[in-house]
């Protein structure tokens, strides 16, 4: 899939983590704009990261005018991908419906769908009757403990099949003469006249000319090494997996007021979710009461998966970001160093097109449009996003 290297004494990029995000970033360099002198580093292997550990929703249904044409770009290029790379990613486009359980929720839901509409992003608030012919086995009964009163139906969403995306771009990479060096961490930034030059990796120095902060959850650990501050804190996000079912489940299910959502495999298994951990760490281990959470919670809309076995449970790191939205371009503090960063719960849907904007950006030195509303300085010039309405459980 991927041949092993020993590292260059120097590259055109440098790429610090191998996750979905990294791994696009350097497809893109190499495929769009013809840059292969690039190196992908990772402290780990392919996708120990939050790439292989999410639960693979894929959909665009944002709620601000600069997340849904991002998150739309995406899903069109996912749409492409398995062909392109020539690898099945297995992408299953099942339908997505986010629940409202009150008066609020539904008026939430309603700007989204609105928003949605506007910006061409196919959305729509529906009521009980047709979310029982889209997910029949779910409790929509009035005496429930939390009835359902209407979901925000997005039929273009879906799952993925994470690995098979991460080990379809690494391919790619390889083929092109990208290279890709898992168990390779980087110790260290070397920055001379406000300019990062290279990176210090427990295999040796490498010269660089540009550096990509692609590191996720560990983002604050890189863009330290580099004197450059991000706004991010980073918390445990976690999820379970039960036995397998036969197929009851087409549509993926998300209720923020009950803080889980789930969805079927092809395998049959349930994929389930919760919001993240409510204390800072960088542990990626699952807890009891998570656990107990996500069956609790999964048991209120589906009572009859009482008694359903779990087969394990796993969490990954978030890099949080204050509006909830992601933070790519150049620093402002040193040249030469971009970032990728603040994917918190929902980034792996947007590695095609933050991996082909970044991948641009280095190229050309031009920000893309789509990702200008994205950069650093926001947080300097009090332009916030605003997405956690649609990103803090939906992931
Ligand atoms: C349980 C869970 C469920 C999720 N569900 C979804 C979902 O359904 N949909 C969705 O869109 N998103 C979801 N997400 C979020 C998504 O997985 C992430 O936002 C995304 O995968 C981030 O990708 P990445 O490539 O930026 O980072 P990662 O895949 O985390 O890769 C970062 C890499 O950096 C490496 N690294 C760190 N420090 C160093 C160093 N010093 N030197 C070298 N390498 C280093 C790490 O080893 C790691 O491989 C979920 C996340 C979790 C944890």
């Amino acid at each position: 899939m991927w041949r092993s290297h020993e590292l260059r004494p120097s590259y055109d990029v440098v790429i610090i983590g191998a996750g979905a995000h990294g791994l696009a970033a350097a497809y893109y360099l190499g495929q769009q704009h013809g840059i292969k002198n690039v190196a992908l580093l990772d402290k780990n292997y392919l996708g120990a990261g939050a790439s292989g550990r999410n639960t693979a929703i894929l959909r665009s249904n944002y709620r601000t005018p600069e997340g849904i044409p991002f998150y739309d770009a995406s899903l069109k290029l996912y749409e492409c991908l398995s062909e392109e790379l020539e690898w099945n990613l297995m992408f299953s486009k099942r339908g997505h419906l986010t629940l409202a359980h009150s008066d609020s929720s539904v008026t939430g839901l309603r700007v989204r769908a609105e928003n949605n509409q506007l910006l061409g992003v196919d959305s729509r608030i529906i009521y009980p009757e047709e979310i029982r012919a889209l997910a029949p086995a779910m409790d929509l009964s009035p005496a429930a403990h939390y009835p359902v009163l209407a979901a925000l139906y997005h039929p273009p969403g879906g799952i993925i099949r994470h690995d098979a995306v991460v080990w379809g771009y690494a391919r790619a990479c390889d083929r092109m003469g990208i290279q890709i060096h898992p168990f390779t961490e980087v110790t260290g930034i070397a920055v001379e006249n406000r300019k990062v030059s290279g990176v210090q990796t427990a295999r040796g120095f490498i010269q660089a000319g540009a550096v990509v902060n692609a590191t996720a959850g560990w983002a604050t650990t890189i863009s330290r090494m580099a004197g450059v501050p991000l706004p991010i804190v980073t918390h445990p996000l976690q999820a379970c997996v039960t036995e397998p079912l036969k197929p009851f489940l087409d549509p993926v299910i998300v209720s923020a007021t009950l803080h889980v959502y789930l969805s079927q495999t092809d395998k049959g298994e349930l994929v389930i979710g919760a919001e993240i951990d409510p204390y800072q760490s960088y542990s990626m281990k699952g807890t009891l009461p998570t656990l107990e959470q996500m069956a609790t919670y999964t048991l209120e809309l589906f009572p009859q998966l009482h008694g359903v076995r779990v087969l394990r449970q796993w969490a990954g790191v978030c890099d949080m970001t204050p509006d909830f939205a992601p933070i790519m371009g150049a620093a402002s503090q040193v040249a030469n160093f971009y970032m990728d960063v603040g994917w918190g719960t929902y980034g792996f849907k947007a590695s095609p097109i933050a991996g082909k904007c970044m991948a641009e950006l280095i190229a050309t030195g031009r920000v893309p449009p789509l990702i200008e509303p994205f950069s650093p300085a926001r947080f300097q010039n009090g332009r916030l996003v605003g997405e956690k309405a649609a990103a803090a459980v939906s992931h």
